[in-house]
């Protein structure tokens, strides 16, 4: 990393640490809790994404009473590994891919749950790059530096890990250890706050059911939150930022091979196009004779191929990577793919708030308080999710123990994964 850009992120995170303290501090102004002397602080966390899951797993080690409300019949929300469609017990990664070793929040979590960290690159350096209607077998510093041009500074291969066996393992982790605190197929549809408690509204099997509690914490994507009923409403300037912040769009497409015929080229399977998209071989790593290819789009193609059938996304991606891999049409046994713009419950890949934003979305709205990846000091990463969620739980039991707000944010790597 140049000196210059270390220098950018230092201010950066100064900033966004500065943004979240700021908000934190300001967060319960004469803001008296009214629960019951003894009585375990009642919460509701609304999703059971990585900030929703980490919130509860806080605040159920500190004795609160949590109750978590999951829109889907699964937990980890972007954390979305592929299994079914693959044969062999292949799986590809749909959502969270790669953690850098620095994201010490999503090691220390992987590691409390045992699960096993392997390197995300192969050693040997053999990319392909397609650029200019090119193709060139390169050494990982020139791919590196291509990716660097429309995502995200890749740092050394050797730096980047994954968790053996697939990452929605660790929010299915999180989510066995708080298994009788969670409602699946449950969406909040409409959240009220006075001076005696909150309550949540969500349906279940056609009905509507209401929860009460002390407080709430919001762990869903904005998209998500600006769309439900809020009473009395929020404050004017948390509306419009909701409202206003905008999202990433991100694709992938696997294509299933029926064998790993670019290791016979003797490629590793990675490479980078100027589309511009990266292509990992997801397989990598993973026994079995099959082997999966991706390419992963952000931005203008990932909408093109949203506005797509599912057929022709699959189409459009054999012919690119057919110019990156020559065979890949030949070996195809199925395409399948993901746009998370599409995602009912996501509507977007992740958000990248200025300070201003992230201050204001920080900002508890008397008992509700907010979590999820776009609040954090690493947007856009597990890290930044799981963060969020542990201080959104910190704002509620230090409130309820009436003690300062504290700044324990993590160190920020300014990047989109
Ligand atoms: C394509 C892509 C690639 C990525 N790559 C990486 C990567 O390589 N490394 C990395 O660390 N991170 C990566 N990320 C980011 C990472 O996945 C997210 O930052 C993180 O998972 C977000 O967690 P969250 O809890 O904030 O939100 P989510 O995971 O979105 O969780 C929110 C939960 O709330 C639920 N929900 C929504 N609405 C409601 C409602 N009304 N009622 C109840 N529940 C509701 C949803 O179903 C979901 O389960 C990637 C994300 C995408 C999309």
């Amino acid at each position: 990393m140049s000196e210059v850009m270390e220098d950018q992120l230092t201010r950066r995170e100064f900033i966004l640490r500065g943004a979240l303290l700021a908000s934190a501090l300001t967060a319960f102004p004469s803001d008296a809790l009214g629960k019951a002397p003894g009585r375990p602080q009642r919460v509701i966390v609304v999703g059971a994404g990585l900030a929703g899951l980490s919130a509860a797993y806080v605040l159920t080690r500190a004795g609160a009473d949590v109750r978590v409300l999951e829109a889907q019949s699964r937990a980890g929300g972007r954390v979305l590994t592929f299994r079914d469609p693959f044969p062999d017990g292949l799986y590809a990664e749909a959502g969270a891919t790669r953690i850098h070793k620095s994201m010490d929040l999503t090691i220390k979590y992987a590691k409390l749950f045992n699960l096993k960290l392997t390197g995300f690159y192969p050693a040997d350096d053999r990319f392909v790059r397609l650029r200019g209607g090119r193709r060139e077998v390169v050494r990982w510093k020139r791919m590196a530096s291509d990716v660097e041009k429309f995502a995200l500074h890749l740092d050394r291969a050797n730096q980047w890990i994954r968790i053996e066996g697939g990452n929605d393992q660790l929010p299915q982790a999180f989510a066995r250890m708080l298994s009788d605190k969670i409602t699946y197929n449950a969406p909040v549809v409409g959240i009220e706050q006075d001076r005696n408690g909150v309550r949540a509204r969500y349906s279940t099997r056609g009905a509507l059911q209401t929860i009460a509690a002390d407080r709430a914490i919001c762990a869903i994507p904005a998209t998500i939150m600006a769309g439900i009923e809020v009473s009395p409403r929020f404050s004017a300037s948390k509306r419009q930022t909701l409202e206003k912040l905008s999202y990433e769009s991100a694709s992938r497409v696997f294509l299933q091979c029926r064998g790993r015929f670019w290791e016979q080229q003797n490629l590793n399977g990675f490479g980078v196009t100027d589309q511009p998209a990266e292509i990992w071989a997801s397989s990598f790593g993973q026994p079995g004779v099959a082997g999966i290819l991706q390419s992963y789009t952000r931005g203008d193609v990932s909408l093109r191929l949203t506005r797509m059938t599912e057929g022709d996304r699959v189409t459009a991606t054999v012919d690119l990577m057919e110019r990156i891999f020559p065979g890949a049409r030949e070996n195809l046994e199925r395409g399948v793919s993901k746009c998370w713009s599409e995602d009912k419950w996501a509507r977007g890949a992740w958000a990248h708030p200025d300070e201003n934003q992230l201050k204001q979305l920080a900002q508890p709205e008397g008992r509700i308080h907010f979590a999820g990846e776009h609040i954090s000091s690493q947007p856009s990463w597990m890290q930044g999710a799981l963060e969020s969620g542990e201080r959104a739980a910190r704002e509620i039991l230090q409130v309820s123990r009436n003690s300062p707000i504290t700044d324990s944010s993590t160190a920020i790597i300014r990047r989109s994964p």
